[in-house]
């Protein structure tokens, strides 16, 4: 049989990897970004080292390109992602039972690049942003800068079986960080 070709994680950025905030969180922050402070998900240097060594990572935000770039490369210089996207390759739409607008990130687009949905996660904070491949999307708990976060060493516990999913699709992701703590 041949191997299953590496899962794609696309991970989001602002409260999924960091947060960036006007104002000090009454610590240093980790990190500058014109008047921004902007402080690390506990954990993140480690998640990122794990994921890349189990599957293909890339970044995808719905922020400013400018930022996005210049955030990944601060927060992981040598991290080898796969891509990382902005705002430029999200599509805005309108909710329509809503009634609201949302910068979407439309994994279709990622065919392009040779991926099968089938094994392409996206991890996020605002599921409204992957509404349309809802499937491939493991919802998180906003980081807003609680040094006790420790959702990220949860997910890397709950991803790491899917390296060897073939269709992540048909697995059931809702409540999974509620799941794993029931154990
Ligand atoms: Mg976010």
């Amino acid at each position: 049989m041949l191997p299953l070709p590496r899962l794609l994680l696309v991970l989001d950025l602002d409260e999924t990897l960091l947060h960036a905030s006007p104002t000090p969180l009454g610590r240093e922050p980790d990190m500058r970004f014109e008047e921004y402070f902007v402080y690390k998900r506990p954990m993140v240097e480690a998640f990122l080292a794990e994921a890349v060594a189990l599957f293909d990572v890339a970044v995808w935000s719905s922020a400013d390109d400018t930022y996005v770039q210049d955030m990944v490369r601060q927060l992981a210089p040598t991290v080898p992602f796969a891509f990382v996207w902005g705002r430029s390759r999200c599509t805005y739409r309108h909710n329509l039972e809503l009634d609201t607008y949302c910068w979407e990130k439309q994994l279709q687009k990622l065919r392009k690049k040779g991926y099968s949905l089938d094994r392409v996660l996206i991890v996020d904070d605002t599921s409204e942003k992957s509404r349309t491949n809802y499937g491939n999307a493991v919802h998180i708990p906003p980081f807003e800068g609680q040094e006790e976060d420790k959702v990220l060493a949860q997910l890397l516990t709950y991803l790491r079986p899917f390296a060897h999913v073939h269709h992540v699709r048909r697995v059931e992701k809702r409540d999974w960080l509620r799941r794993l703590s029931a154990g």
